[in-house]
């Protein structure tokens, strides 16, 4: 049976279902029918199971190295040795896990964010509602840009058409109709009135009962050709991996030459084996690439929480280099509260009032306006959006009618719809066929004045229809242009009487003119905010919108995004100039007004041809090809569609333009969190690499036994590094020009950071090591003890250090980052337990230090920041103070 829908008409499959077209089913029913049927969702492929990400901690080839090597510590009667080893290695494989299982949670977390919707009719009343919940029976609601949740039965179109490329390879989008298809094994692509799971809805409206789900419908049963989109990698992950694999060479040579003049001096091959083992796991950055994920994943969720859900990481990369962002106005720029504050009908301007109804073409032209529309608007006093539902621009002319005393209710039931040609960017215009209950037919038109006026050849005054001449178009177009001065939305409304059967080409033409009407739409106050500061962090913003240009440049220019050098350009005229001429003049058009989809693919493209990364935001089904082609994509979570939001890089659930230039400054955050546990953890690798060879180089003892070595790893790799990942953003982050995709990571003058500082490090431990022995006349054992300290301590002030790029750690303040001190204040302990308890100093090989001793190692291991405090506590105010007097 399942497969015969087709073959039945609306009404048939609607009383199979035990559903009704214009009720839907009840919630209880639904309620029933899910819970025997289940959710309507792919079974997505397997997931990786937490045992098997634990596990893979230990696929690691230093790793696996060590872990033979505890076993020969472990045949060779080392057992304390060993147990240490294991220990350690299950701490780093604890850590990693945490790494990678909160990367993977919050990677789900984010895929549940963006679920996809369906608008279900239940109980009579249009809802939203995951589309996991749909259940056959349902009845939902299409319009151009949704996908479509699930197979289903059309009851009703208006112009629909679906694009079914996802399911049967066509990539012409397939017109819809209601007719049952006789041959009831008519392929899938024929069943001209069915809409299947997947596919999606490219242009028009339409009303279908569901008839499968989940797993049953048609995409469900090819879902095993269906692959999971593999987890891209971001350019930097992919850097860094590479950087990995030279370090590991790099390590691997020195820890050779560290092992071969340690058995030419004479150590035992047991010890300088395990020496060279641990050293290579200190030394290389395992956790390197972990880290970047969780810096990535926690900075998308501190986006998330600001209203902007980041669909691919590599996108937060790119956010941080964006240096243009195109921006769509109404929504974005503005609130989209659309309020009509001006209509013309005949010779005055008027506001909507009781008294502007009193001129009978004023009263017609708001009566148009109510036919002409899909807004559903419950009866309520004043503009209470809660009670209202579609387009803005719409429900304005609702709102209207109603302040002039009209009831757009009233209005609705005198008159029946029989068709409607759907509002779309491209046409800026809609047209709906109605007829009253004196069978008076008519095709009533709204739409952009420029596109209005032009098929108008009458215009209605005072209850009289006279021609259109030269005069009155001229006159239309000065009120439209006076309109759009004051930034308001200007819309032309018109009508057709239509005698017998007309076909929809017709009904556009020959028009009516009954008037104009101008709404507003105020800006959002903290996007003129965002533009500013989008300003001084190098960016340049670039509004395209379909209104008029000359609406765009009053808001344009309210906004404080407009400068008078600055171009502005409408779609037609982009339309006359080569890609070449629009190349050399992008740099300096601001605005593009009048445009539809297709023209924003040009302009991110030329953008792109000039090197800048560029951020675009769209809405429409048909902005999907220009969100796809720019750096990031960014759709509108509210009013955008399924197709544009599967497009885009970046959805925002707010719409607001503020929130894009919220996420690139978290985006730039992010690359320089990634770039102070870079810093960090290289400096440290290096300072640990270097007291093993130069001690090697100038024949002295081990500084470091193979225990310690690995502790020192744990201590300063793991929690310090995590900490710097999270640090938050440093002041002036929106002060600096966007840095270039292409720049190193060691730009900047980190490569010199990191050298200077390792060696740092690795000196001043081995001096403190040799000093120990030879001034201080101490044993092998205690020295060692020192130089443990030395490293570990010099380590854990260095993670001050890096979390300022250019400033000393006092004037970012040490408990800004209170994980940066939680993570060194848990190290710092571990470091005196080792020391101090008995059983573990026997395990790690440890001498209990005297105060003095202390004294030294902080000194030696903190003497940067002492020279840092010293400046900013002591020279600097008494550098104030003088240059005080002077002036
Ligand atoms: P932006 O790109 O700034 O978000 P927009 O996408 O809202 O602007 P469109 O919706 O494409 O712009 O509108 C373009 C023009 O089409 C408007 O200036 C208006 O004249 C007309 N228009 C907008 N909405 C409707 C509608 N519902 N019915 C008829 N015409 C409309």
């Amino acid at each position: 049976m399942a497969e015969l829908w087709h073959t039945l008409t609306g009404e048939e499959t609607l009383i199979q279902l035990r559903s009704t077209g214009d009720r839907g089913l009840n919630q209880a029913e639904a309620d029933a029918r899910l819970r025997e049927i289940g959710l309507n969702a792919i079974v997505a492929a397997d997931k990786t199971p937490w045992w098997s990400i634990f596990l893979s901690q230990f696929q690691d080839f230093m790793v696996l190295v060590l872990i033979g090597a505890t076993i020969v510590s472990f045949l060779l009667g080392e057992v304390g040795d060993a147990i240490t080893i294991v220990a350690i290695v299950i701490m780093n494989a604890a850590l990693g896990f945490i790494q990678e299982y909160r990367a993977e949670k919050s990677v789900e977390t984010l895929k549940q964010l963006t679920a996809p919707e369906a608008h279900v009719v239940r109980d009579g009343a249009v809802q939203t509602i995951r589309a996991e919940e749909l259940v056959p029976g349902d009845v939902i609601e299409l319009e151009a840009g949704d996908r479509i949740p699930a197979d289903c039965r059309l009851i009703e179109v208006w112009g629909l058409k679906t694009d079914e490329a996802a399911l049967t390879g066509e990539s012409q989008s397939v017109r819809k109709t209601l007719a049952p298809v006789e041959d009831p094994d008519a392929p899938v692509a024929d069943r001209r009135n069915m809409v299947y799971m997947g596919t999606a809805v490219s242009h028009g409206r339409g009303r279908a009962v569901v008839v499968q789900t989940g797993m049953q419908t048609e995409m469900g049963t090819i879902a095993h050709l269906m692959r999971e989109a593999v987890e891209d990698q971001t350019p930097l992950q992919r850097r860094l991996e590479h950087l990995g694999k030279i370090l590991v060479y790099l390590s691997l040579l020195i820890v050779l030459v560290v092992v071969v003049t340690g058995l030419f001096r004479g150590e035992p091959l047991y010890q300088m084996f395990l020496t060279g083992v641990s050293l290579a796991v200190a030394a290389i950055p395992e956790g390197l690439p972990a880290i970047v994920t969780i810096a990535l994943a926690l900075g998308v969720q501190r986006m998330i929480r600001a209203h902007a859900i980041v669909r691919r990481l590599p996108a937060v990369e790119t956010l941080g280099c964006t240096t243009v962002i195109c921006t769509d106005k109404t929504g974005t720029l503005t609130k989209n509260q659309m309020t009509v504050t001006a209509m013309w009908a005949g010779d005055k301007i008027v506001e909507p009032s009781a008294s502007a109804t009193q001129d009978p073409t004023v009263r017609k032209l708001l009566t148009s306006a109510v036919l002409c529309n899909n807004a559903v608007v419950a009866p309520s006093r004043g503009h209470d959006s809660d009670k209202a539902q579609g387009d803005p621009t719409e429900i304005a002319l609702i709102w209207a009618a109603g302040d002039s005393g009209l009831s757009p209710q009233d209005i609705a039931r005198e008159y029946v719809r029989q068709g409607e040609i759907p509002f779309e960017s491209e046409r800026q215009r809609m047209a709906v066929l109605a007829v009253d209950r004196q069978n008076h037919k008519a095709v009533y038109v709204k739409g952009a004045p420029d596109v209005i006026l032009p098929r108008c050849r009458f215009v209605e005054r005072a209850d009289r229809v006279i021609p259109m001449d030269r005069r009155l178009q001229q006159q239309a177009s000065e009120v439209n242009d006076r309109m759009a001065d004051e930034a308001l939305r200007v819309l032309a409304i018109a009508y057709r009487p239509v005698r017998g059967d007309e076909s929809e080409d017709q009904w556009e033409e020959d028009l009516v003119l009954l008037g104009l009407v101008g709404m507003i739409d105020p800006p959002r106050p903290e996007a003129i905010h965002a533009i500013k500061e989008a300003k001084r962090a190098g960016l340049r913003t670039v509004m395209i919108t379909g209104d008029h240009p000359k609406t765009a440049r009053a808001i344009g220019e309210k906004m404080g995004m407009l400068a008078p050098q600055d171009e502005i350009i409408t779609g037609p005229e982009l339309d006359r100039l080569t890609d070449e001429e629009l190349d050399e003049r992008v740099e300096h058009i601001r605005v593009y007004a009048r445009v539809s989809p297709p023209h924003k693919l040009r302009v991110v493209r030329a953008w792109k041809a000039k090197g800048d990364v560029v951020a675009m935001t769209g809405d429409g089904v048909n902005d999907a090809p220009a969100l796809k082609e720019a750096d990031i994509g960014v759709a509108m979570g509210k009013t955008g569609t399924d197709v544009t939001k599967e497009a885009s890089a970046m959805i925002l659930t707010d719409d607001n333009f503020a929130t894009i230039v919220r996420a690139i400054e978290e985006g730039r955050a992010i690359y320089d969190n990634i770039r102070k546990f870079i810093r960090y953890l290289l400096s440290c690798n290096v300072g640990e690499v270097l007291v093993m060879f130069l001690a090697a180089f100038f024949g002295l003892p081990l500084p470091l036994l193979p225990i310690q070595i690995l502790f020192v790893n744990l201590v300063t790799d793991g929690l310090p590094a995590m900490a710097l990942g999270v640090d938050p953003p440093n002041p002036g982050v929106m002060d600096r020009p966007p840095r270039s995709p292409n720049e190193s990571i060691f730009a900047r003058g980190l490569g010199t950071k990191i050298a200077f500082r390792g060696i740092l490090i690795g000196v001043s431990t081995l001096l403190v090591f040799v000093w120990s022995m030879s001034i201080w006349g101490m044993g092998l054992r205690e020295a060692r003890t020192m130089a443990l300290g030395t490293l570990i301590l010099s380590q854990l002030f260095h993670v001050f250090d890096a979390r300022a790029e250019d400033r000393s750690f006092l004037e970012i303040g040490l408990f800004s980052n209170i994980w940066a001190v939680l993570a060194v204040a848990s190290s710092i302990a571990m470091l005196v337990a080792i020391i101090y308890v008995p059983a573990l100093s026997t395990l790690f090989k440890t001498d209990p230090l005297s105060a003095m001793d202390w004294l030294v190692v902080i000194l030696a291991s903190g003497f940067i920041q002492l020279l840092a405090a010293v400046r900013d506590v002591v020279l600097r105010p008494i550098r104030r103070v003088v240059r005080g007097t002077a002036s």
